[in-house]
């Protein structure tokens, strides 16, 4: 029995899944994890607060999760309140719940590429069209182009993502408020990376107040070191919430996960602390690569894409050899690391050194 041979829906045949290679190597810096473990302090506040709520773990959570939702109201600030904040397992479980309840059959979802490779699957997954729009050499979005592909395909969800994955490309506000006002449909503006921006770039939170259509999505996976909790969350008008509740399967967040996100969140002054020393790193990084005359993209992210390489599986496997594992992502000739702790980006710089 093959897949093929299974009565699979006809827009799956042929598909391939996510596929970041898991391979168990020294340094791993390619999925853009936060390298940081959680603190011996933070470790028992969370076995503490696991040990209180298990005595009702015979009870289904809090299927709201309203105190969780709150919490992250307090640290989006904004204005915001919990019925415009929406918490899921992962920013990638809150993208499919919208793309569940403002996708689906007859509908389209416009991207501009390269961009995060799960937004067509999300997309594809909830049996809506993809539609790949472009970006710019620098890997930005040009307005007026956005708004031409805006108008020729009507699409009900445009993601744009800011910092952009792979590329670490943030967006300008000004950009985004002209894509909003052009699109018939929600806007998505997946803000994963947000925190490891430079300072003084603007959230699309700014946005949200004039444009009820506008969707942000964060997650705890990256800044605040988490991504072993599984929790993505959304700020957006409370009408968009009532949405993705019609979609939503009841109890999806675990009463471990609320109450592990809640722990993580007070103490996000320790889990934050680490983004100053990985801006740092990412920007040493970057100039480490174009003193040895590579082209690299700006990043406003915890990662860098650099290249351009003739044969980057060549290289990719020259540095999985020393030991590093990076990934083989985003236009042809360019590669994606990961940016990791001082010793860490040692090992790159010299495992790259040696496979160059
Ligand atoms: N958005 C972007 C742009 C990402 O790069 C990622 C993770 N690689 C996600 C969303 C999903 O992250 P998570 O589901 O861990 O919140």
């Amino acid at each position: 029995m093959r897949l093929e041979d299974l009565p699979i829906r006809d827009d799956l045949r042929g598909r391939s899944p996510y596929g970041a290679p898991q391979i168990d190597v020294p340094v791993r810096l390619n999925t853009n994890e936060n390298p940081y473990g959680p603190s011996a302090s933070l470790v028992a506040d969370l076995a503490e607060a696991v040990r209180r709520d298990s005595g009702e773990l015979n009870r289904y959570p809090d299927r709201d999760a309203v105190a969780l939702r709150q919490d992250l109201a307090d640290y989006l600030g904004h204005g915001l309140t919990v019925d415009r904040v929406w918490a899921a397992n992962g920013s990638n479980e809150v993208l499919q719940q919208i793309l569940q309840a403002f996708g689906g059959p007859g509908r389209a979802a416009l991207g501009f590429e390269p961009s995060y490779s799960m937004h067509p699957i999300i997309t594809t997954g909830a049996s809506t069209e993809w539609i790949a729009g472009a970006r710019e050499d620098d890997f930005g979005i040009d307005p007026e182009k956005a708004v031409a592909a805006i108008a020729e395909h009507r699409p009900s969800v445009v993601f744009l993502t800011s910092p952009n994955n792979p590329t670490g490309t943030a967006l300008d506000p000004a950009v985004i408020a002209r894509i909003v006002e052009a699109a018939p449909g929600m806007v998505i503006v997946d803000e994963a990376y947000f925190e490891f921006a430079r300072s003084g770039t603007p959230s699309a939170l700014t946005l949200l107040p004039d444009n009820p259509r506008l969707v942000v999505t964060r997650t705890m996976s990256k800044a605040f070191a988490m991504a072993g909790t599984r929790l993505g969350y959304l700020a957006a008008h409370p009408a968009v919430i009532e949405a993705l509740l019609l979609v939503r399967l009841p109890y999806h967040l675990s009463t471990l996960t609320q109450a592990a996100a809640r722990v993580a969140l007070a103490h996000r002054a320790e889990l934050l602390g680490t983004v100053d020393a990985l801006r740092a790193e990412r920007d040493a990084t970057v100039g480490w690569l174009r003193a040895r005359g590579l082209e690299v993209a700006d990043s406003d992210a915890n990662f860098v894409l650099f290249g351009r390489f003739p044969d980057r599986h060549a290289v990719w496997r020259g540095m999985l050899e020393r030991g590093v594992l990076i990934r083989e992502v985003g236009p042809p000739g360019w590669l994606r690391v990961s940016i990791g702790t001082a010793e860490e980006m040692a090992a790159f710089r010299a495992a790259l050194e040696g496979t160059l």
